[in-house]
């Protein structure tokens, strides 16, 4: 029989809380509207995993922004495992040319997803590309990634919260968190 998901019950330890990553968000927000000061700056989202983060950052951030927002799958891997095989879902709606990018990304993990979407939007054109992620985990990095604004590094764990799914699920809990061993195996 399906096991019943208890939203909060599941969640054996909680790595981040929502005090934690608003006070971080906060602080990246300012630093971002300093460093781009006097400019217009898009943020480029990945759905769907980055939409809390997108949400929160984007109204600390105190300079004009434009949004855009892309999805993309990777498949071929497992529920906890990304294969680095990307599958373009949405595709931005506006051009980026001559434009002042910031990519806004929930984690990097081995850093295949982002190092493909890179390569993609610097193929458009943008005057300035950056990347801004709230949580990185470095130990499983198998490519090279730049950040530019970082929240977290945290340790080599699977996550959930704060946008971050298991099988879709748990993304609307407002901390980041690891669920139950048990949870994993069904
Ligand atoms: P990468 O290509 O860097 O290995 O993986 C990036 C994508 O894998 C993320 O955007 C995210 O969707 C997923 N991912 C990587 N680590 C985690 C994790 O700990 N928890 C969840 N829920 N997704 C993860």
């Amino acid at each position: 029989m399906r096991r019943q998901i208890d939203l909060t019950g599941d969640v054996a330890e909680i790595l981040l809380t929502e005090d934690q990553i608003q006070g971080r968000v906060a602080e990246l927000g300012r630093r971002i509207s300093e460093d781009y000061a006097g400019q217009e700056l898009t943020l480029v989202s990945v759905l769907k995993g980055s939409l809390p983060f997108m949400a929160d950052l984007m109204r600390t951030i105190t300079i004009p922004v434009r949004i855009d927002l892309m999805e993309v799958s990777s498949y071929g891997g497992t529920a906890t495992e990304s294969s680095g095989l990307v599958r373009i879902l949405k595709d931005l709606s506006s051009s980026i040319a001559g434009a002042d990018v910031l990519i806004v990304e929930d984690i990097i993990d081995t850093g295949l997803t982002l190092n493909y979407l890179i390569r993609y939007l610097r193929g458009k054109n943008p005057r300035s590309l950056r990347i801004c992620t709230l949580l990185d985990k470095p130990a499983r990095r198998l490519v090279e990634i730049p950040v530019d604004y970082l929240g977290f590094s945290i340790p080599d764990r699977f996550v959930v919260g704060y946008g971050l799914d298991y099988g879709e699920i748990y993304r609307n809990l407002r901390f980041v968190g690891v669920l139950r061993p048990e949870v994993y195996a069904d």
